[in-house]
C-alpha cells in the first residue's frame, strides 16, 4: 500500500477534518465550491434535476442520497422511508433512472435482518424495470451487505437490485459468482477502501489485472453488469474485447468520457449523489482525482 494513498484515505475520512473546515471562516463555502462538481446539491430536487438533463443527453442516472454508519435505528428507518418515496417518484423520472444506497445508511450495522426488510420495501417501490444499486463499503461489512442483497433478491426482487463488487478484494470473484447465480445486476469497481493486505490487493497492477480478470468472466457468463470505472485503458480493453459493456461513471469525474461513450453508443449511468453529509465523499474524490 503506498502511504500517499494511506494517508489521503485517512485524510478523506477524518471527522476531525470536516469539523475544522466547516467551522473556519468561509471554510464551508470554500469547501463547497470546489465539492459541487462532484455533487447535485443537497436536495433531491436537485438530483431530479441533474437525471433529467442526463436523460437529455442519452445518459442514465442513478440517484444516491448521502449518508452512511447510522447507529441509530430512528435514523435507518427515516432514511427507509425516504427511499421509498424517492423509489416511487421514479414514475415520474426517465425510465432509466434508479436509485443507489450505501446499506450502512439503511442500519446494516444496528439490525442487518431489518436492513434487508428496508432493503426488500425499497426494490419492492420501484416502478418495473429500475434498480436499486447497493454500494460495496469497507471488508468488514462484506458480508452482511452481501447477505441482505442475497435475501431480498431471495424474495423475488432479484430483477429490481444491483450490487457493487470491489477488484481489489480477494473474496470478490465467490461473492461475483453468487450475485450472479441470484440474477443481480452486478457494478464492477476498482474499491475505494484501504484494506489489509491479506484481504485485499494493493492499490495499482494488482487491482487493476484482478479488474480485468473479473470484467472477462462476468461478460464471458453473460452477467447483467457495468465497468465502473474511469480507468480508460482497462476500459478500452474490455470494450475492444467484448463490444459496448455499460460504463458507470461518478458525477464530475471526467465528463468529456461520457459524451464521447455516448457518441459510440456505448451505455452510459453517471451516479448522481445529494444531500447534506458531502464532505467526506468530496475528500476522497480528490484522493483519487490525485491518482491516490
Ligand atoms: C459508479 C461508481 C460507483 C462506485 N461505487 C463504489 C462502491 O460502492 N464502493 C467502493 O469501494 N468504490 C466505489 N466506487 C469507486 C471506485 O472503487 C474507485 O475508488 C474510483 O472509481 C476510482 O477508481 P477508478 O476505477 O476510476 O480508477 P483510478 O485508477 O483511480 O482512476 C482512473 C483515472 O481517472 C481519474 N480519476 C479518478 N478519480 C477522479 C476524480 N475524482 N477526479 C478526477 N479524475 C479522477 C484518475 O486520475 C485516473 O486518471 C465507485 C465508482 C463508480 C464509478
Amino acid at each position: 500500500m503506498s502511504i500517499d494513498r494511506d494517508i489521503l484515505f485517512r485524510l478523506a475520512t477524518s471527522t476531525r477534518l470536516e469539523r475544522v473546515m466547516r467551522s473556519v471562516p468561509r471554510g464551508q463555502d470554500l469547501a463547497w465550491r470546489a465539492a459541487s462538481r462532484y455533487v447535485a446539491g443537497t436536495s433531491v430536487a436537485e438530483a431530479v434535476r441533474l437525471v433529467r438533463e442526463f436523460h437529455g443527453q442519452g445518459v442514465a442516472g442513478s440517484i444516491d442520497q448521502f449518508g452512511e454508519l447510522v447507529g441509530d435505528p430512528a435514523v435507518a428507518r427515516r432514511v427507509a422511508d425516504d427511499y421509498v418515496s424517492l423509489a416511487t417518484e421514479l414514475a415520474h423520472l426517465p425510465e432509466d433512472t434508479w436509485l443507489a444506497i450505501d446499506l450502512s445508511h439503511l442500519g446494516l450495522d444496528v439490525d442487518p435482518a431489518r436492513c434487508a426488510d428496508n432493503l426488500a420495501a425499497i426494490a419492492q417501490a420501484l416502478p418495473e424495470g429500475r434498480r436499486v444499486q447497493v454500494g460495496a463499503e469497507d471488508h468488514v461489512r462484506a458480508d452482511a451487505v452481501l447477505s441482505c442483497v442475497l435475501t431480498a433478491a431471495g424474495r423475488g426482487l432479484a430483477g429490481r437490485l444491483g450490487a457493487t463488487v470491489q477488484a481489489n478484494l480477494h473474496r470478490t470473484p465467490d461473492d461475483a459468482r453468487c450475485l450472479l447465480d441470484a440474477g443481480v445486476h452486478i457494478r464492477l469497481v476498482k474499491g475505494a477502501y484501504v484494506e489489509p493486505s491479506d484481504r485485499a490487493y494493493p492499490y495499482g497492477e494488482p487491482t487493476d489485472v484482478a479488474f480485468l480478470r473479473l470484467a472477462h468472466q462476468l461478460a464471458e457468463a453473460k452477467a447483467p453488469f457495468a465497468l465502473a470505472t474511469h480507468d480508460g485503458v482497462l476500459r478500452e480493453a474490455l470494450i475492444a474485447a467484448h463490444g459496448p459493456v455499460p460504463v458507470e461513471q461518478l458525477l464530475g469525474v471526467r465528463p468529456d468520457v461520457v459524451t464521447d461513450l455516448v457518441a459510440r453508443d456505448v451505455p452510459v449511468r453517471v451516479y448522481v449523489p445529494f444531500g447534506h453529509n458531502w464532505f467526506r465523499y468530496w475528500m476522497r474524490r480528490v484522493a483519487e482525482s490525485r491518482g491516490a
